[in-house]
């Protein structure tokens, strides 16, 4: 139920935004955590901090021209939203992939306001990316997209303004391409205004682990509160990414058994344990199709093209890979096989009812902006390494990371407690987010 100071506000975001349907979910999803709020401190609402905080500050969409290896021409059209500044500079992820259009950039900056919020850096959230398929591209394809993006998107970015990451589709080479050009247009070596570098050239080591990690962190910790553990655990985890790959890795480093992934063509069912070096070979080496894993694997496992992931039981599920991928159908099959625990690496990948299915049935349930904020959080720690002209170890770093989440795991759990729904996490964490954000914009006035 929506509260009904509440709707009227959904209602005029719906309006003002036509056809951007992962946006108007993740407004949905945020506000509906808001109405005890308003109740709290009246003068948020007499401010219209819900309202300012639902439209971007810049939104910037530029035209991206480049040339194949043949020599054919293609447009593609870039993004980058610079949805919120309270807290610090914009940061947040840079999307390629052909599903991208200004709903779905919106979706991700909305989220990634509250999200930093929860880290406790300080960071403000926006996001961006293009419509650009990189699959089957060569590396020169690549670096030619990469460099005609930047050749626009420099001119608003700064290591005080707007620092971008990776996102899908957007790893270390991408990275590596897009700092050169900033690098070369600017004639600044300006280490902090992208995150995601080699740790050979300014980036922080744990940087690439940090999203899976912090995912995992954030579900031992709910883990932990219900007096429980990973050790001995089945778990599933979609996708094969960046964020699936390593939350794989610390699972097993946790004593638990991840014995399936993916990626957008099927699955793959390994009951031993997926074999995270042979994962990383098809995945990140030779950039494979997931069905090349089970081809070298053996007998012990197997490539379903299709179907669902979630049809396979676990007790812990982790959506890694992207939005509305886990369905209510899913979510049922999930309980029903005694999953006891999800935590979403991807952004948004459960849909509405997805959520509701968990939490009526009483399994713990950790949203992204909570549970992936390790990734954001790490590039934050990477900011701060680069403006002392530092570099920590793996060891220092990662301790930090996992405090980090530790600390966003007991704001959540206490502010759900606050207001009369301990357990709820979603609520726990739009709230704290919320009004970490929302207290900065009330004491900077009307901007
Ligand atoms: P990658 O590009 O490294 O990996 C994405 C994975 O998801 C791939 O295995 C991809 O398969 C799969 N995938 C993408 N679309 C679909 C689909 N429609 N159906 C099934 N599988 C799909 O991205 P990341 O790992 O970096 O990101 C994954 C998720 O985590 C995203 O939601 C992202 O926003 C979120 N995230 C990432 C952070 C980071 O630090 N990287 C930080 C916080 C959140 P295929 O190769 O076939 O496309």
């Amino acid at each position: 139920m929506i509260d009904e100071k509440i709707e009227p506000i959904l209602d005029e975001v719906v309006r003002r935004n036509p056809g951007e349907q992962e946006f108007h979910q993740a407004v949905h999803e945020v506000l509906g955590s808001l109405g005890p709020v308003l109740a709290k401190h009246p003068e948020l609402a007499e401010a219209k901090i819900i309202q300012r905080v639902c439209e971007p500050e810049r939104q910037i969409i530029f035209r991206v021209p480049w040339q194949d290896d043949r020599g054919e021409v293609h447009i593609n059209r870039g993004f980058r939203v610079e949805f919120n500044s309270a807290l610090g500079p914009y940061k947040g992820g840079l999307r390629f992939h052909p599903s991208v259009y200004l709903g779905i950039v919106k979706f991700l900056g909305f989220e990634q306001i509250f999200k930093n919020a929860l880290t406790g850096m300080p960071i403000g959230g926006g996001k961006g990316g293009a419509d650009f398929d990189p699959r089957d591209r060569s590396d020169d394809e690549i670096m030619r997209f990469c460099q005609s993006f930047m050749l626009e998107l420099f001119r608003h970015l700064g290591e005080y303004t707007d620092v971008p990451a990776g996102d899908i589709g957007v790893g270390g080479r991408e990275i590596g391409y897009l700092f050169g050009q900033y690098k070369r247009i600017t004639n600044r070596y300006e280490s902090g205004v992208i995150t995601g570098k080699d740790p050979s050239w300014g980036g922080s080591l744990v940087r690439k682990e940090a999203t899976g990690y912090g995912t995992v962190f954030f579900v031992q910790e709910a883990l932990k509160a219900a007096g429980k553990a990973f050790d001995g655990r089945t778990c599933v985890v979609s996708g094969s990414g960046n964020v699936a790959i390593y939350a794989i890795e610390k699972v097993h480093q946790l004593g638990g058994k991840v014995v399936a992934c993916s990626d957008s063509s099927g699955f793959v069912h390994d009951p031993d344990g997926i074999h995270l070096e042979l994962l990383q070979q098809v995945k990140e080496v030779e950039r494979l199709r997931i069905s090349a894993y089970a081809d070298r694997r053996g007998d012990s496992a197997r490539f379903v093209p299709g179907g669902s992931i979630w049809e396979i039981p676990c007790d812990v599920a982790l959506p890694c890979a992207t939005q509305n991928e886990l369905t209510r159908a899913d979510a049922v099959a999930l309980v029903r096989n005694g999953c006891i625990a999800v935590g979403e690496g991807a952004n948004m990948p459960c849909t509405p009812e997805a959520v509701r299915t968990f939490a009526e049935a009483g399994v713990l349930f950790g949203p992204g902006k909570a549970a992936n904020a390790g990734g954001v959080a790490t590039s934050a720690l990477e900011m701060q390494q680069n403006a002392s002209r530092d570099s920590w170890t793996f060891e220092r770093t990662e301790d930090r990371l996992a405090q980090i989440m530790a600390g966003i795991h007991e704001v959540c759990f206490e502010t759900a407690e606050e207001y009369g729904r301990p357990g709820d996490y979603v609520l726990g964490a739009n709230i704290a987010g919320f009004l970490r954000v929302a207290r900065a914009m009330a004491a900077h006035g009307l901007v």
